[in-house]
């Protein structure tokens, strides 16, 4: 009996070795895939990563980290993190943290929390007010360090919410770039995650048991329209499998004479000796799926679908 549940314990414990496995190769492919399609790190970089203490940043660092040793380029990494002062924020865990990796790091602290509950009225948002004071620390920082890159946590489905919360709330056609260089134009920042998905991220970070530190220290609300963007993705998500990675497929794959913005295509300069424009007219096709010429009953109901 006993023989049998040690098997049966080994053999569940390879099986979420194997899934482990997969996982992060599938983190690091997709890590190295945005490194070198936006050009983020080159040689003689020196990185600053920062580190909020959650999922995504630690993250963002194990697998820097791993790409640091296999690169064929020399880069140099700091991890940065802002004390920013919250009431219970733990200051040992970071630094025990960051020590146990051998890696070079730096602890900023700055009362930002104090600035904000005095400027902010009790019951508006202060997270508008905290993201602006912590970047400009964040970029100081990074001239002090002699940081030629910034590198943020954020993944692909933040530049989704981000996409249509600047649709739905700001009339813009806008995410979150992979890479820009910063207000002050010294630096430049770099999202490594960016097509990496936050349900991997997640679950990345629960198996490497990473020591997160809970994100509400501040007692901020996380802001509701984007708790209804992400709330509605996930749903989309659950009820059309596919669709958020159609999406941001999409957000890679832009056709400006196919949309209505003059400054990003000269629509005044159209002329019929330039010939038709790529992807031509389809504004009385039928929507295709990839390699489905005439739909069949199943295709339409999911044509509709993925249009509705
Ligand atoms: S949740 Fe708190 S710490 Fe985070 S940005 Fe908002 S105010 Fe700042």
């Amino acid at each position: 009996m006993s023989t049998v549940v040690a098997t049966h314990s080994a053999a569940s414990q390879s099986k979420a070795k194997y899934s482990f496995n997969k996982l992060q190769k599938r983190l690091r492919r997709n890590v190295g895939k945005a490194i070198d399609q936006f050009a983020m790190i080159e040689d003689g970089d020196r990185v600053m990563v920062c580190l909020s203490g959650g999922k995504d940043s630690y993250t963002l660092l194990d697998i820097l980290l791993y790409m640091q040793r296999i690169a064929p380029i020399k880069f140099s990494i700091v991890a940065v993190n802002l004390d920013q002062k919250q009431p219970g924020f733990p200051e040992h865990v970071l630094p025990d943290y960051l020590a146990s990796l051998g890696v070079e790091y730096k602890i900023v602290e700055e009362d930002t929390y104090s600035i904000v509950k005095e400027k902010i009225p009790e019951g508006k948002t202060t997270c508008s007010l905290c993201s602006r004071l912590r970047r400009g620390i964040l970029y100081r920082t990074a001239t002090e360090l002699g940081a030629t890159k910034i590198a943020l946590g954020h993944h692909r489905d933040d530049m989704l919410e981000t996409l249509f919360l600047n649709m739905f709330h700001g009339g813009k056609l806008k995410a979150m770039p992979p890479k820009l260089v910063t207000d002050d134009g010294k630096h430049i920042v770099i999202r490594p995650l960016a097509l990496c998905s936050e349900k991997d991220i997640e679950r990345y970070a629960r198996a490497a048991e990473f020591p997160i530190i809970p994100c509400n220290l501040c007692g901020s609300q996380d802001n509701l329209q984007r708790q209804n963007i992400k709330q509605m993705l996930q749903d989309w998500d659950r009820r059309f499998p596919g669709r958020i990675e159609s999406m941001f497929r999409a957000m890679q794959n832009v056709t400006p004479s196919h949309l209505v913005d003059g400054t990003l295509y000269d629509f005044k300069g159209i002329t019929t000796s330039e010939g038709p424009v790529a992807d031509g007219d389809i504004g009385f096709d039928t929507p295709k799926l990839p390699a489905m010429d005439v739909p069949d009953e199943d295709s339409i109901v999911q044509i509709v679908n993925l249009t509705e």
